[in-house]
């Protein structure tokens, strides 16, 4: 049988830093706030292990408890923050409803998207095993941990030439796995690349597996393939593997109604996080192909709780 329907002001969806940041802005204004988490309680950064550049922690913390203080601080100013998926939205008048888990349902006058996105992985069984352990998915969080060693990064788009010329300022030296006999990226990235000494690219590869021990990965195992009948098998040492096949905006439940570009980011109106629906606003990675950072995600949580609180203050008169 279908739950009650639960009327609220503010709706916030995800609990990443934009998420539990829009939740602590949005507390202090008494909008009273719910968070609904996602599947991933803290979002991407609970995957990582040290973050070291967080402003506010000189020392360095680690994802899961930067995550959990933002969450703390997020329930200090009165946040109701529950476990639960939005598995429908209709968003075609006011106000917002919201399915949870299937079957919960919510109207809020305003709701704050902040779903981000996921990294892609390549789905070996050895990069899940290494995961955290030198296998990355973000070369400006975890590079400095592998000052003066060798690493790898896979793809051939833009990300990737920016985090392998990124890592040859600290590594001693770069793989660039390269599936195709060209780079995706942009021409002035790909002379960055090629003219940075210390990156070999390889172009026609594929990781075939992940090798390591207890203490992490130590290598990887590449097939090379010209055609069917030249293929070779290259193992290459490493203590990094970091991956950069691009992301996944998780944003499908929302786009029947919310504006998205066509990789599936969420489109918001110049400098402010307002998307396309009137009340619906987007923070975070979900609509930040670019900068794709916990600090970064933090602020835009911030501007879309005073965004929803003029919207809501907007509607009261
Ligand atoms: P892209 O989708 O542009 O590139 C992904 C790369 O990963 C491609 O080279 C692709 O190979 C490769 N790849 C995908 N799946 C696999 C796989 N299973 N095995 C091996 N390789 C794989 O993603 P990016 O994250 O690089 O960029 C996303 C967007 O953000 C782009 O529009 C980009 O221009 C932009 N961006 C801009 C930056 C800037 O301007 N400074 C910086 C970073 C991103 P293939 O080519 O064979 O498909």
């Amino acid at each position: 049988m279908a739950e009650a329907m639960e009327k609220i002001k503010c709706l916030i969806i995800g609990s990443g830093p934009a998420g539990y940041t829009a939740a602590i802005y949005a507390a202090r204004a008494n909008l009273n706030p719910v968070v609904y988490t996602g599947m991933q309680m803290g979002g991407q950064l609970t995957t990582t292990t040290e973050v070291e550049n967080f402003p506010g922690y000189p020392e360095g913390v680690t994802g899961p408890v930067l995550m959990e203080d933002l969450k703390k601080q997020a329930e200090r100013f009165g946040t109701d923050i529950r476990f639960g998926i939005v598995t429908d939205v209709d968003f075609s008048g006011h106000p917002h409803k919201v399915t949870v888990d299937g079957s919960k349902q919510i109207e809020a006058d305003a709701v704050i998207i902040a779903t981000g996105a996921s990294a892609k992985y390549l789905g070996l069984p050895s990069e899940e095993k290494f995961r955290g352990m030198g296998v990355s998915a973000c070369a400006t969080c975890d590079g400095f941990f592998y000052r003066g060693k060798d690493v790898a990064v896979v793809g051939g788009g833009d990300t990737a030439c920016e985090e392998a010329t990124y890592l040859a300022g600290l590594c001693r030296k770069v793989y660039l796995i390269v599936r195709k006999n060209y780079l995706r990226a942009s021409k002035a990235m790909q002379e960055r690349v090629f003219k940075t000494e210390n990156i070999e690219v390889l172009f026609e590869h594929n990781t075939l597996e992940l090798t390591g021990s207890d203490m992490g990965v130590e290598g990887a195992r590449l097939v090379y393939h010209k055609g069917e009948a030249d293929e070779a098998v290259k193992e290459i040492k490493i203590d990094g593997f970091f991956l950069a096949i691009g992301h996944h905006p998780n944003s499908e439940v929302f786009s029947k109604y919310v504006k998205v570009d066509e990789q599936g980011y969420i489109v918001t109106e110049g400098a402010s996080t307002r998307t396309n629906v009137p009340g619906v606003f987007a923070a975070g990675d979900i609509m930040d192909p670019v900068y794709r950072q916990g600090i970064a995600a933090a602020g835009s949580g911030c501007r879309a709780a005073i965004d929803a609180e003029r919207y809501i203050g907007e509607l009261a008169h």
